[in-house]
């Protein structure tokens, strides 16, 4: 304590008071969330003189924190990566500045950025809720902020971002990959395997007409989370979200293709079971669940949730219509349940179960390459007609 004052004093001109002028006391540092959302809070003895400030950075993409002169007596355990954050800095550059540093896994948009008295009557705790965004979301961030601040030559609107119209966006999601390996076939194909070949096979498919901008989750044998899986289509601002699976699945006899779009209620016992099965895949890699509190209630989100949902629906009908002539399908082909990496609240999402390894005949036909050509082949026809209805819906 004796210390703190004399370096405040030696530091700090006359000081009004014991506390004025002293630096603030940055006591924890926590975070909470997934890829998609992370809440921040920074616990602060006092209620700062200086309200802190905050900007962005790109390449990597990061939020600056400036604060007051702060001591930051922070357990570096706390500062490791979680979700959306990769990372977190801080220190002081100038004696009369301190600056927290957020590196966060790609672009981001500041949903709140608060000072909040606790509860308990003890301290303050600046709160800070960042949520995933698109790259384009993110440059028109930093083109704000330039004009705001005039701290760089602004850009003329017309450059600000680029104009060129977008392409028809789809990300193609190959199903497990790396520690997760899926399903595994009668005769040992795994799952992780099948899908990344047929999504790369898609992909080409798609990139012959032109037309799109395609790209996929994983194109090696990696392991992605699955919010992760979530926040890449974000990220791309996809206008479709492709997940690719060959499941197992205890029914005797089943085959043919599934399509399945997200529900909290699931429409069968078997989709149900699969979800969960699916939803295992980030503990199978040794990944905790993350916690349940980055949920988002906003209307707002609820609305588009609503849209992006009864896209996802059409879609899925669309593509059931192809498979149905192409590949066959199972009995009730599009069904629903509540699979986590189907979860953007505003990219409509399907996942396809191109057929079960447990079925000996299908897991022959997801060897075979004309039987893929096919598959794909009507999956790009099921694209096309719902991106020709949402181009002419404007969107
Ligand atoms: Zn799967």
């Amino acid at each position: 304590m004796l210390a703190l004052v004399l370096f405040a004093t030696l530091f700090f001109a006359a000081p009004a008071t014991v506390l004025a002028g002293a630096p603030l006391q940055a006591t924890s540092f926590k975070t909470a969330g997934d890829a998609n959302h992370v809440r921040m809070v920074l616990d602060l003895d006092r209620e700062p003189e200086v309200q802190p400030r905050w900007f962005l950075l790109r390449s990597p993409n990061r939020l600056v924190i400036d604060l007051p002169p702060t001591q930051f007596r922070l357990d570096p355990k706390d500062l490791t990566a979680r979700g959306l954050i990769r990372g977190a800095r801080f220190g002081s550059p100038h004696p009369d500045a301190s600056r927290l540093i957020l590196t966060a896994r790609g672009p981001f948009s500041v949903e709140s950025f608060d000072i909040l008295k606790n509860d308990d009557g003890n301290g303050f705790r600046l709160a800070v809720d960042l949520a995933a965004t698109s790259d384009r979301a993110f440059e028109q961030a930093l083109a704000d902020q330039a004009i705001e601040t005039g701290s760089t030559v602004s850009t003329p609107k017309s450059d600000r971002i680029a104009d060129a119209k977008k392409r028809f966006t789809i990300v193609i999601d190959p199903g497990h990959g790396g520690a997760d390996g899926g399903a595994e076939g009668v005769s040992g194909t795994l799952e992780k395997t099948v899908t990344l070949a047929f999504a790369q096979e898609l992909k080409a498919v798609l990139d012959a007409e032109d037309r799109y901008d395609v790209s996929l989750t994983r194109d090696t044998d990696v392991f992605i989370p699955l919010d992760e899986r979530v926040r890449i289509a974000r990220q791309r601002e996809a206008d479709l979200f492709v997940s690719i699976h060959a499941d197992t699945i205890g029914v005797k006899g089943l085959r043919g293709a599934t399509v399945y779009t997200v529900s909290d209620k699931a429409s069968d016992p078997e989709a149900e079971a699969l979800a969960i099965r699916e939803n295992l895949s980030d503990q199978v890699a040794g990944l905790a669940l993350p916690d349940a509190d980055a949920e988002v209630a906003d209307i707002l989100v609820d609305l588009v949730r609503r849209e992006t949902h009864s896209f996802s629906i059409r879609f899925a009908r669309t593509l059931v219509g192809q498979l149905r002539h192409s590949i066959g399908v199972i009995k009730n082909p599009h069904r629903f349940a509540g699979f986590r990496v189907l979860k953007a609240p505003d990219v409509p999402s399907v996942l396809i179960e191109l057929g079960y390894l447990s079925n000996p005949k299908d897991e022959k036909l997801l060897a075979d390459a004309d039987w893929r050509e096919k598959a794909a082949g009507s999956i790009a026809k099921g694209i096309a007609a719902f991106a020709g209805s949402r181009a002419g819906a404007g969107g």
